[in-house]
């Protein structure tokens, strides 16, 4: 079985990481954080003290990490591209603007390499339960070689195109959300200000043509559902401050393109006033605390 080298081992990547462990992968892991390596040493993983030793002997690499300019920082201005073994296959799993998905796949390719994006979708549950939709952007033969290892850490897996692809289909799903989470923080507290129990009608539109996965997986109003970020005073999950880049990143896709966005762009801008009002590194779905009534 591929020994893996796993780079960036937050909310997502740190339970994506234990589930290759238990499928018997050997990791080699690195995240700048000393206590999120500590924690995944304690499930057996080889904990390294630079993505240079992480991605040494393996067979494949994957990387987890927030943003464009950390994935373009790490493959190609630190140089990690030149590191890796001749035959390994490279997974990028953060959700990053198309074109530097592109321009780190080039380079791969460039040395020999094959790099696929592959970003996710399903949130930390999704992580944890090895469940995580992965849409993956790069060639036939990569996906092939990849689809094994994807399969440990998720359940289904969609080809969306070629390199970048994957990053286009992500990033149309997270302005979707962001917009659907928005307008379901809305429906709940007019709903609740009108005298209705927000239990009773998220099971309404759960059954009814308002249902959605903010409503039924997600609910973002405290009280409803246990085991989400709106039971726990929005602590993990997913950032306000990365749903607000990939909504940025949504808007770059529609300048370049011509494309409009009327509420992606309605939908940036409550979440970056969200962010603004100090909730940067709490759940998106605290949405909610902007619409509910005060008095
Ligand atoms: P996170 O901020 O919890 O974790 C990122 C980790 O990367 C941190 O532990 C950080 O220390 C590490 N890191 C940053 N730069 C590094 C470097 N140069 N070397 C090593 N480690 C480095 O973020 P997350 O929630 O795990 O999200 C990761 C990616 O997955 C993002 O692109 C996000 O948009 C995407 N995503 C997140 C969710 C979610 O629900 N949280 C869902 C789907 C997709």
């Amino acid at each position: 079985m591929e020994k893996i080298g796993f780079i960036g081992l937050g909310n997502m990547g740190a339970p994506m990481a234990r589930n290759l462990l238990r499928a018997g992968h050997a990791l080699q892991v690195h995240d700048l954080s000393e206590p999120a390596m500590r924690a995944l040493a304690e499930d057996g993983a080889q904990p390294c003290a630079s993505a240079a030793q992480a991605v040494a002997g393996v067979q494949c690499v994957i990387t987890m990490l927030p943003a464009s300019r950390h994935v373009e920082q790490l493959y190609l201005a630190d140089g990690l591209l030149a590191q890796i073994p001749a035959d390994a296959l490279v997974l990028d799993c953060s959700t990053i603007a198309p074109q530097s998905a592109r321009r780190v796949a080039q380079a791969a390719q460039e040395r020999g390499l094959t790099l696929l994006d592959a970003p996710v979708s399903g949130g930390t549950a999704g992580a944890a339960a090895g469940t995580l939709t992965f849409i993956v952007g790069g060639s036939e033969q990569g996906l092939a070689r990849a689809r094994p290892i994807l399969e440990k850490m998720g359940k289904n897996i969609f080809h969306a195109g070629g390199s970048g692809a994957g990053q286009v289909a992500k990033i149309c799903n997270n302005m979707l959300l962001g917009i659907l989470m928005a307008g379901t923080s809305e429906a709940l507290a007019l709903g609740v200000a009108n005298g209705l129990d927000p239990k009773v009608l998220s099971d309404i539109i759960a059954k009814s043509s308002g249902r959605n996965w903010a409503t039924e997986v997600y609910n973002p109003w405290p009280g409803v559902m246990e085991n989400v970020p709106a039971a726990k005073g929005y602590a993990g999950g997913f950032g306000v401050d990365l749903m607000l880049k990939d909504l940025g990143l949504a808007a770059e896709a529609a300048l370049a393109t011509g494309a409009t966005t009327p509420l992606g762009e309605l939908a940036r801008n409550l979440y970056s006033l969200h962010s603004a009002a100090g909730h940067g590194q709490e759940d998106f779905s605290g949405i909610v605390q902007m619409l509910q009534r005060r008095r």
